[in-house]
């Protein structure tokens, strides 16, 4: 809006749902009868939940009354090719099978591509899509550039590949065993930071060197179309959908979570050029996931796809939803809270390492302060460090790279008084940082503790 500073929320509200006060006192005991492990909380019992932006958009009027128009005809459905044409407006690929999540697209994709002796490179594989491809037998390598690494790096395009590693990547495999390059974006497990279109271009230049096909691992491309918009030489000002279209036309496919950037609660895609790799992929779809024309998805979820895939290239959405997540680490930042810079797309990472440098890594300071922003507001973020990576197949731990505590934005979810009280929450905490205990693990399964681990604060 012509000249005003501030950035209102593009919508106003017609829904509401009551968000529950609890007591700190309240709150040290659930945290206590939870084993301090916030994914034992209920939901009803966390103010303000940032464990993630996956799946907890809020619908718009027009969403909500595209549910009503779904059509739930098993083969051919109006609301299936209505879908269809949304993501093809955006993502021109001749081939598009509707899947239950993005995880979904991954298995059949790496099903029928990967396998034993298979390498995958991509600039920061994302958890389920490493799993799926270290699933079918095949090694997912990561080949995000030096400055990705850095939580302190200010570089504008934190997302990008390393074109030399790449290549690296692909002749030492030898790229008759490389059946994809595939690029996220944004970079969520590299802190939601986006990929330049002149990085794009350049492996799409690789790829052709090898005779390699491109896919996007496409979950927030509207985030990153934003950024290119927003920090990229020549492409300020330009039509959002434009910019998708570009990022589209230099890949054959792309494996997509409509529970992000699609503003739904549950749906995804894969979609590519060549027919024969659709032929299989829909084979593999058809025995997990349901017919190719709904895939794992009710008629009435593919039409709220396809409108909010309208929805979230507006450039007052995009505008809100960018400067929402920086207007939070600003304030982090100017009080002096230590952070992954610059702020990505849908969260803020706060490093709990720098603020809490009496908690050694296999204390778990991203756990500590977890903990302590719940305590202190009933705001729940998500460790992502030494909890999360620090065991390893064969039993030992050591500290992760990072311990970061993430604070994801759901879309259209929150108002700005409530990121004020987050910001004052993480405020209180940073005072009183010295003060916060450690932890210890009193009972882990063997995989994936972080959900389901308990914990006791040290002494
Ligand atoms: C969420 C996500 C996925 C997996 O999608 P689900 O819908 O959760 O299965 C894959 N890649 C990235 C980058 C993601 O953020």
């Amino acid at each position: 809006m012509d000249g005003f500073a501030t950035i209102i929320e593009p919508f106003r509200i017609k829904s509401v749902e009551p968000l529950r006060m609890t007591t700190a006192a309240e709150r040290r005991a659930l945290l206590r009868d939870a084993g301090y492990n916030l994914f034992a909380l209920d939901a009803d019992d966390v103010l303000i939940d940032l464990l993630t932006d996956s799946g907890t958009s809020a619908m718009s009027a027009r969403q909500w009354s595209g549910i009503m128009r779904g059509d739930e005809s098993y083969a051919g459905s109006p609301s299936w090719y209505r879908f269809k044409e949304s993501v093809q407006r955006l993502f021109p690929f001749e081939h598009i099978i509707p899947t239950h999540q993005g995880r979904a697209a991954e298995k059949i994709l790496f099903s029928v591509v990967g396998g034993p002796g298979k390498v995958i490179p991509n600039n920061t594989h994302f958890d389920t899509t490493r799993a799926n491809v270290e699933h079918s037998g095949a090694r997912a390598v990561d080949v995000v550039i030096a400055e990705g690494r850095v939580p302190s790096s200010r570089h504008p395009f934190k997302g990008n590949v390393d074109l030399d590693a790449l290549r690296a990547v692909i002749e030492e495999a030898g790229p008759e065993h490389v059946p994809l390059v595939m690029v996220t974006v944004t970079n969520n497990s590299g802190g939601g930071q986006p990929v330049s279109l002149e990085n794009l271009r350049a492996v799409r230049a690789v790829c052709d060197d090898f005779g390699l096909p491109l896919f996007l691992d496409g979950c927030r491309f509207a985030e990153n179309a934003w950024f290119i918009r927003e920090r990229e030489p020549g492409q300020q000002g330009r039509a959002v959908p434009d910019i998708v279209r570009d990022m589209a036309a230099l890949a054959d496919g792309m494996t997509m979570s409509a529970k992000k950037d699609a503003l739904v609660n549950i749906g995804g895609w894969l979609a590519m050029r060549d027919d024969e790799l659709a032929r299989q992929c829909r084979e593999a779809l058809i025995l997990t996931e349901g017919f190719p024309t709904y895939g794992g998805l009710a008629g009435r979820d593919l039409e709220a796809i396809a409108i909010g895939l309208e929805e979230v290239v507006d450039e007052d959405y995009l505008r809100y939803r960018i400067r929402s997540t920086a207007y939070l680490a600003d304030a982090l930042r100017e009080g002096g809270v230590p952070m992954v810079e610059p702020p990505g797309g849908h969260a803020v990472y706060l490093d709990a390492r720098a603020l809490l440098p009496h908690i050694p890594p296999l204390a778990y300071p991203g756990q500590a302060l977890a903990v302590a922003l719940y305590e202190e507001g009933g705001v729940r973020g998500c460790e992502i460090g030494t909890v999360m990576f620090g065991r390893h197949p064969d039993g030992s731990e050591s500290a992760a790279a990072m311990d970061l505590v993430r604070l994801a934005i759901p879309r259209r979810v929150y108002t700005q008084s409530h990121v004020d009280y987050v910001i004052e929450t993480v405020l209180r905490v940073a005072a009183r940082a010295s003060t916060l205990p450690g932890y210890r693990i009193v009972d882990e399964p063997p995989s994936l503790r972080h959900f389901t681990a308990r914990f006791a604060p040290l002494a």
